[in-house]
């Protein structure tokens, strides 16, 4: 059997953390359970968390990884709650990372007729990161060479041996607002954009209770991953912008817990949301910074960003995505000018 469970160092750019979250900080929200389940990923970030929520219809929120280690954890934490795959009627997927929906299909496929619930904005997602053409033209207009984008493509082809693909037609949509129904009450879907840019959120509203992917995470700061614009896929997702208001949308139903996609369950809203905010604000005072009279691309940016993490591995893309995300955002804000010469996007001090 193939090794499916190397480690790519620093995938997603997440600091190495403690992602203990045991089953005693499953909550009951008016009867209805959300028991958090730690599995096992490849990647640098740690286990993911998979929500059960054990109602009518059964429902996962994300499966994880497909390795064979993930779903051996999967299967036995399950039964420990006396659940086997075969049982899962509904699969709702966060968004589109490997380490969050790998295995939707297998699950599906055993859970015979299980529905596959994801944001429609995320399939793209499914046919590999950066296996689209727009994806090359997005990194050649931020100053990439085109060898340096061919290297993050091939780790990229890798890593998405980790996910089984599925068409755009076995999956249900997410939209904003809908309600996924349980036998004893309902989750509301909070489409969060920011992190992708079909990133989805789901609220009980009775005790304010949010189980967020990767959109609030207790130890870390979520990457704005870079994106095609799923409405105009030759612009950019706007992520950080996009990203800002999620937070602000979440923070405004003032949640008593999040729960995120790794690590602990946040209790303190309010704390994380300023910690989240003054980072960024930060981040875009060291990147206007870094802009000169001459003229810099995103890819001068990273470098500069982030010099000691720009080797051969998934850093170098997302240090990429973290600069560009910061360069429009401030170019919005009118901190710095942005010049389109000779199909480069070269951002100047204002
Ligand atoms: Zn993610
Ligand atoms: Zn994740």
């Amino acid at each position: 059997m193939e090794d499916t469970t190397r480690r790519p160092e620093g995938f997603n750019g997440f600091l190495k953390h403690d992602c203990i979250l045991s089953d005693s900080h499953a909550i009951d929200l008016t009867g209805m359970k959300i028991i958090p389940l730690a599995i096992p990923t490849p990647f640098y970030v740690g286990d993911v968390n998979v929500y059960l929520i054990r109602e009518d219809p059964l429902t996962l929120i994300d499966v994880g990884p497909k390795t064979p280690e993930a779903t051996r954890v999967l299967r036995e934490k399950l039964a420990s709650h006396g659940v086997k795959l075969a049982d899962v009627r509904r699969i709702v997927l966060t968004h589109a990372h490997e380490d969050h929906c790998g295995m939707a299909r297998q699950v599906r496929d055993e859970a015979k007729d299980a529905d596959v619930y994801l944001h429609s904005w995320e399939s793209g997602h499914l046919v590999g990161r950066l296996a689209r053409e727009e994806h090359r033209e997005l990194m050649r207009r931020s100053g990439v060479p085109d060898a340096v984008f061919e290297e993050m493509q091939s780790l990229y082809e890798e890593i998405s041996l980790l996910t089984d693909a599925l068409d755009e037609n076995e999956i249900t949509p997410l939209t904003d607002n809908m309600e996924l129904e349980f036998s004893s009450g309902s989750l509301r879907v909070l489409h969060t954009p920011g992190h992708t840019p079909g990133s989805c959120s789901f609220i009980r509203e009775a005790d304010r209770t949010i189980v967020c992917g990767d959109c609030v995470l207790k130890r870390i700061t979520p990457n704005p991953i870079l994106s095609p614009d799923p409405v105009a896929p030759h612009t950019r997702f706007p992520s950080l912008a996009e990203y800002l208001v999620s937070l602000a949308r979440i923070r405004s139903f003032s949640p008593t817990m999040v729960y995120g996609g790794h690590g602990e369950p946040v209790t303190d809203f309010e704390e994380i949301f300023h910690r989240y905010v003054s980072a960024i604000d930060e981040r875009q005072r060291r990147v206007v910074s870094l802009v000169t009279n001459e003229g810099v691309t995103a890819y001068d940016v990273a470098q500069r960003l982030f010099p000691d993490s720009f080797g051969q591995d998934v850093h170098r893309f997302l240090a990429i995505s973290e600069s560009i995300a910061h360069l429009d955002h401030a170019e919005h804000q009118g901190k710095i000018g942005l010049e389109k010469t000779h199909g480069l996007e070269v951002y100047k001090k204002n």
